[in-house]
């Protein structure tokens, strides 16, 4: 891997936790000589990553929309700042420049870009390797979800298997450096009985 597309909040939450593993991915990247790619804002635990890494003199490469750009939402001083025009064009760029993902504690931005990455791992359109770092238990309950979806049999347990968890950084790289892409055919699950169609 050479580049992690991190999706995190435009908030920066409550706990003083949230932060702190934000300045502790920046850590970890570096030590995996990563780089960064993500949604270029310098607001939330977004700037907070991004100004770690910066300040470390890592590479950090934001990809931003025009119309949040033109408000003065991103973050100066990056590596490189990408412009797109659509929020669709942004999500395949960040996930074009990466080899893996990871989300930090976030709202709706962060659940709807990683499952998106997700949903593109289960109809095998790419095989990288995405992590949630789960800081201080915050995505308990969605990983708890999770697992009852595969158990009533909307997720197949190969999909929920596309995605590794850890509540520390270094950790969560880690597992994604040591990531073996599980064999997944969407298609084929839903036609082997789970379609619910006949
Ligand atoms: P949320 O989790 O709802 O705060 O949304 C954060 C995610 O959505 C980030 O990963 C960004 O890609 C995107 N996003 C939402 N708001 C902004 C913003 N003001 N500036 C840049 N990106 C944003």
């Amino acid at each position: 891997m050479q580049r992690v597309c991190v999706y995190c909040g435009s908030s920066a939450g409550w706990r003083a936790e949230y932060g702190q593993a934000a300045g502790m991915l920046s850590e970890g990247l570096a030590s995996h000589r990563l780089g960064l790619v993500f949604g270029g804002g310098k607001i939330g635990l977004m700037g907070v990553l991004a100004r770690a890494i910066l300040a470390r003199g890592g590479e950090v490469i934001g990809v931003i929309p025009r119309a949040l750009q033109e408000q003065g939402l991103a973050q100066p001083e990056l590596t490189k700042l990408r412009v797109v025009e659509t929020m669709h064009e942004r999500k395949a760029l960040m996930a074009g420049l990466s080899d893996g993902f990871v989300a930090l504690p976030g709202g709706l931005g962060t659940l709807e870009e990683f499952f998106e990455i997700l949903t593109w791992a289960q109809l095998g359109l790419h095989s990288k390797p995405c992590g949630l770092l789960n800081v201080g238990g915050y995505f308990d309950h969605l990983i708890a979800f999770l697992d009852h979806a595969v158990q009533e049999g909307f997720i197949d347990p190969a999909h929920r298997a596309l995605f590794v968890t850890e509540p520390e950084p270094q950790a969560l790289l880690d597992k994604l450096a040591a990531y073996e892409p599980p064999l997944v055919d969407k298609v084929q699950w839903a036609l082997g009985g789970n379609a619910g169609l006949e």
